[in-house]
């Protein structure tokens, strides 16, 4: 819980910086205790404060053996550079920066075009800080255009329709924006949102229902298509008209390159929005996210506030005023740098990966796959009935051991007896690595065999997929 309390001990993280430092004299920080939860009374040398923090986070994980995050950990050299140049520019000044302000219409250009919008030049779009941010737009314009439609009927509370494996910012909106979650559980092997069980808790109160290209679970792409064909049936039973918000977090940058023939997006005519994490697969550093709708008509026109731009007006759509304009720019570079092309091979290198990995996992013996990578390049994976000393908590004990991050976590209902590994393959993470990895697995696995029973671990954090 990131939350943060002040430290009762303030006086016990002092620290001292590195006693060469004092050969350049005291004012260099050798001599100096440093507090680090109040502010010093004098400033330190930038070098001496430079060491010291970056000493610090030498204890950060490694991201590049970091299998729990769907968020990019490796960028090329000239990306890195272009944000260390647009480090100080704010996304919202577009009268200072109208060509970071140009990127960005172009960006929402680009994906209006991936995502098969009717009419590129009117979709509407805006860049995000993540893909949060992006879907509590996304559920404000479904809640603003449901209150709209419903103007004369009054006293009918607003509900979503979603699978009880959303992203945990489906369920911030409903908090934040006071509107009923309704949440399908899961059944037997069906680990994500169905038709028949969306549209059979749909009614007058519905503002939309979130369809998840990619569940953070298991990897898994959830029907679509089928749904909005299920939704267009209880229109023509009930005359309910009930929008589709496509969260595209992960899939909406993997579907469209490896995946051409799966219809999930603006094709269907009753998808509304859909949003993706530019720092996912769009393979930019934290934090980027975008959010489009298929036409104006999908966003009321009174959420969008305007500033002023060249003088003109811009119009705007955003939670946040202030933002940095670098991922934006990084985006716009990963854009031009790959191509179509570029991006299809980066994808397919990862999902090749994932399967291959996949089956490896799978052949250890004491494994099963829940999937096996196919859609999302990631995959979930459980102990076999028979392996019963020990369970997926022990695994990613022990595979943390030596460095590998690989979260262990129960599914929500109805399915929480079931505990799964899941490991998200990312660009930079190698068929190499892979094989270190299994290997690895492989090394564990007679001393995980030989305990009595599962070392029960203190309930894991859900940190991972949420
Ligand atoms: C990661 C994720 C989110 C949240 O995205 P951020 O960019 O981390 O804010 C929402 N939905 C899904 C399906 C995700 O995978």
């Amino acid at each position: 819980m990131a939350l943060h309390r002040g430290s009762p001990h303030p006086a016990a993280s002092r620290r001292r910086a590195n006693p060469l430092h004092a050969l350049d004299g005291p004012a260099a920080g050798g001599e100096l205790e440093l507090p680090t939860h109040r502010l010093g009374r004098h400033p330190v040398p930038a070098e001496t404060a430079y060491q010291l923090v970056h000493d610090e986070l030498l204890l950060d994980g490694n991201a590049r053996l970091n299998l729990a995050t769907f968020v990019t950990t490796y960028m090329e050299p000239q990306a890195r550079r272009l944000m260390a140049e647009c480090a100080e520019k704010n996304m919202i000044d577009k009268d200072e920066y109208p060509q970071t302000a140009e990127l960005e219409r172009r960006c929402v250009s680009i994906l209006a075009d991936l995502w098969h919008a009717p009419e590129p030049a009117e979709a509407v779009g805006c860049s995000t800080t993540g893909s949060s941010e992006a879907c509590m737009l996304g559920g404000l314009a479904l809640k603003r255009r449901w209150a709209a439609r419903r103007r004369s009927g009054a006293g009918v509370a607003p509900n979503l329709v979603m699978g009880a494996n959303v992203q945990v910012c489906w369920e911030k909106f409903c908090n934040y924006f006071e509107v009923e979650p309704r949440l399908v559980p899961m059944e037997g092997d069906r680990f994500h949102l169905g038709a028949a069980e969306a549209v059979a808790r749909v009614d007058e109160g519905t503002i939309g229902v979130v369809a998840i290209l990619g569940s953070t679970f298991d990897g898994s792409y959830e029907p679509v298509a089928e749904i909005a064909d299920a939704l267009d049936r209880l229109q023509t039973e009930s005359g309910l008209d009930v929008p589709i918000h496509v969260d595209g977090a992960s899939g909406a940058m993997i579907a469209p390159f490896l995946d051409p023939d799966l219809v999930w997006d603006f094709r269907l005519p009753r998808v509304a929005s859909i949003n993706t994490s530019g720092h996912k697969y769009g393979l930019v550093y934290p934090g980027v996210g975008w959010a489009l709708w298929r036409d104006r008509d999908a966003l009321p026109a009174e959420l969008v506030f305007n500033v002023n731009y060249l003088g003109g007006n811009m119009p705007t759509f955003a939670l946040n005023f202030s933002r940095p304009g670098a991922e934006v720019v990084a985006q716009y570079f990963a854009f031009l740098r790959l191509g179509r092309e570029g991006y299809r091979v980066v994808q397919q290198t990862a999902r090749d990966v994932a399967l291959r990995l996949a089956g490896q996992i799978a052949a250890l013996g004491p494994f099963e796959l829940v999937t096996r990578g196919d859609e999302l390049p990631v995959f979930a994976f459980t102990t076999a009935a028979g392996a019963g000393s020990f369970d997926v908590y022990d695994v990613a004990r022990r595979l943390r051991e030596r460095g590998w991050l690989v979260p262990a976590y129960s599914f929500p209902d109805n399915r929480s007896d079931l505990s799964v590994l899941r490991v998200v393959v990312r660009n930079g993470f190698s068929r190499d690595l892979a094989d270190l990895l299994v290997a690895d697995l492989a090394r564990l696995l007679p001393e995980l065999e030989a305990q009595s029973h599962p070392l029960r671990a203190p309930e894991q954090p859900a940190a991972f997929h949420h």
